[in-house]
């Protein structure tokens, strides 16, 4: 029978479904559309706009001998030149696109499944990410930042180059305000953030526990909304990436390498979004109530969400997700995973 499950962390609604996963098989990865030339390729660096910044062993900028590459999307859903001044006819609101749109290029090599990565490129990467927050959030009219990477086309993906995405916004996403509240209240009710209560109570159970180190730990999530979908959640108050150290950094390169090799081994290669929860970096209007609680409330984590089903219409218009595969499932296959 399935079961609807209360998301605590995202306040909100997930139908596990383990019946429907016999309907049809997952979606196996399409092949992306190659380009003549790669523009993320080592030696192709004059393709992209100028860096913005680059780990590199001595080379000069924009030159080859990088390690991962910063560059302003070329194709930007908005830009840092833009206004902020916002308009309005009657009912209609708008403003300039405004903000920052990133691309991080993850590392030289064109193709290159994550569990084929190297420790040291995902430690660079991590690094690289922690980096531009860093940077971004010194700039006060961003408000918010997404972090993601989309790998494959049901990811949504139009390079085939291991590739990261930044878009930092002057304002806090509609949708997300309610969950940040939900973890506010949760945190001013309860004195601890929800993220926290959910690693305690993983933790103890061990059911949906994957992998864990001494620094973070992967759990498939009690109400996951995709199947195999992984949260990876530090193991001391880490509140934000900014302030995560070396040591830990290292710690989650590890981790991360492990867990993909391991759900390559149950799915095959597979198409996925990662976003990174990051915490709003400045108030504005409708966060200001509250801003000064996020780095109490809120915790950095890391979301993995294989693009092994569709999203139709009843996800579209519910915002309810139907996952097929109980998490506890997931986890037991990807912890035992053979090698
Ligand atoms: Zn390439």
């Amino acid at each position: 029978m399935s079961q609807i499950r209360y998301d605590l962390f995202h306040d909100r609604y997930v139908i596990i479904a383990p019946n429907r996963a016999q309907r049809a098989g997952f979606l196996k990865p399409q092949k992306l559309v190659e380009p003549e030339k790669c523009p993320f390729c080592e030696g192709n660096e004059k393709l992209t706009p100028p860096e913005i910044f680059a780990l590199r062993d001595g080379s000069g900028a924009n030159e080859p001998g990088w390690r991962t590459r910063v560059v302003p999307n070329l194709f930007k859903a908005v830009e840092i030149e833009a206004s902020l001044t916002q308009e309005r006819r009657g009912s209609f609101e708008w403003q300039d696109g405004f903000g920052a749109h990133e691309v991080i290029i993850d590392m030289p090599d064109h193709e290159t499944g994550v569990e084929r990565w190297p420790a040291r490129a995902l430690s660079d990467w991590l690094a690289t990410v922690q980096e531009r927050v860093i940077d971004l959030h010194r700039d006060f009219r961003l408000v918010w930042l997404s972090v993601f990477k989309n790998h494959g086309v049901h990811a949504g993906a139009t390079q085939p180059h291991p590739h990261t995405q930044i878009i930092g916004l002057p304002m806090i996403p509609k949708r997300e305000l309610p969950m940040l509240a939900h973890q506010v209240t949760y945190f001013r009710e309860h004195g601890r953030p929800v993220a926290e209560t959910l690693r305690e109570e993983e933790l103890h159970s061990g059911e949906r526990i994957v992998l864990k180190n001494e620094h973070f730990v992967a759990i498939a999530p009690f109400a996951s909304a995709m199947p195999f979908e992984m949260w990876i959640t530090p193991l001391a108050p880490l509140a934000t990436m900014i302030t995560m150290n070396s040591e830990e950094r290292e710690a989650l390169a590890e981790l991360m390498q492990k867990l993909y090799a391991r759900m390559v081994a149950v799915l095959g290669p597979f198409d996925f979004n990662l976003t990174f929860e990051i915490a709003p970096l400045q108030k504005d209007g409708t966060s200001a109530s509250m801003f000064g609680d996020f780095a109490q409330a809120c915790r950095f984590g890391i979301r993995i969400l294989p693009r092994i089903t569709g999203i139709g219409g009843f996800e579209l218009s519910s915002g309810m997700h139907i996952n097929p595969v109980a998490p506890e499932t997931a986890a037991r296959k990807i912890r035992n995973a053979k090698l």
